[in-house]
């Protein structure tokens, strides 16, 4: 049989051959697709291991499909285990042997050069999306209780402001960037918008504060699932924030005087 079943193919191949010369270049021959499908097997977010350094990269609190159909478990894999990844991985690289080792990296990002492109966007990098990835949780969204409704309300009017004024600033930010809700030097609630991997805790920026809440509006972050819909992303975020953690970092940051 195996005989057979190999010498069918080449009669085939043969045959098809032989007819092609007869006929036009031009028509065009169809090409078998390979019997098995590609799987895509997704990971862990545990399996995720950032070489040896200062910075460890925070413990994703859920699993990759887990805030699906809000956010893709494709997307938050390859966000986590290869973006998040890379950007820890470099900034450790580049502050091996340097006193900014010692420094937590609020600080170690206060006092940046905002010259050195390369530490700029890595220490950003790895900061933003430290935020980003906790503060986002399974079964989570809604609107927040606590003391951050309270300032919510107190700064922006309603809760519906701002998520208006948050949606804004994320979709109208032109490229790659951030939307923020930060508290700012006076401990005023504000929304910002920054560039590339910014944020308002550097040097030089227009507005400084303490981000409390962050969305990343790189389209790696959103791309595979909603395409160049940023507007969706931005809505289905707000179905995975996860405020719980968010008002602690507004207590946080209202303890330590912003
Ligand atoms: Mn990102």
């Amino acid at each position: 049989m195996k005989t057979i079943k190999l010498l069918l193919p080449c009669f085939l191949v043969t045959a098809a051959l032989l007819s092609c010369n007869k006929k036009k270049l031009t028509e065009v021959v169809e090409v078998p697709l390979p019997a098995a499908e590609e799987k895509v097997t997704l990971g862990q977010p545990d399996d995720v291991k950032a070489d040896e350094g200062t910075f460890a990269m925070a413990k994703l609190p859920y699993a990759y499909d887990a805030l699906a159909p809000n956010l893709d478990a494709l997307t938050m894999e390859i966000h986590y285990s290869k973006h998040y990844l890379t950007y820890t991985n470099n900034l450790n690289r580049l502050i091996a042997g340097t006193e900014q080792e010692k420094l937590p990296i609020e600080e170690l990002i206060a006092k940046l050069d905002m010259s050195n492109a390369d530490l700029r966007n890595n220490a950003g990098g790895y900061y933003n999306h430290t935020l980003f990835f906790e503060g986002m949780a399974p079964k989570a969204g809604g609107a927040p209780k606590d003391t951050l409704a309270v300032a919510i309300n107190r700064d922006f009017g309603s809760f519906d402001n701002f998520k208006t004024a948050f949606s804004d600033a994320a979709s109208k930010q032109f490229g790659s960037g951030w939307a923020w809700l930060i508290t700012d030097r006076a401990g005023k609630l504000q929304v910002i918008s920054t560039p590339n991997q910014d944020n308002p805790l550097m040097p030089q920026m227009p507005i400084k504060g303490t981000p409390i809440l962050g969305l990343d509006v790189w389209e790696h972050a959103y791309y595979l699932n909603f395409r160049y819909k940023r507007k969706n992303y931005i809505d289905n975020f707000f179905n995975a924030i996860n405020w719980t953690k968010v008002n602690e970092r507004y207590e946080d940051a209202m303890r330590r005087k912003y």
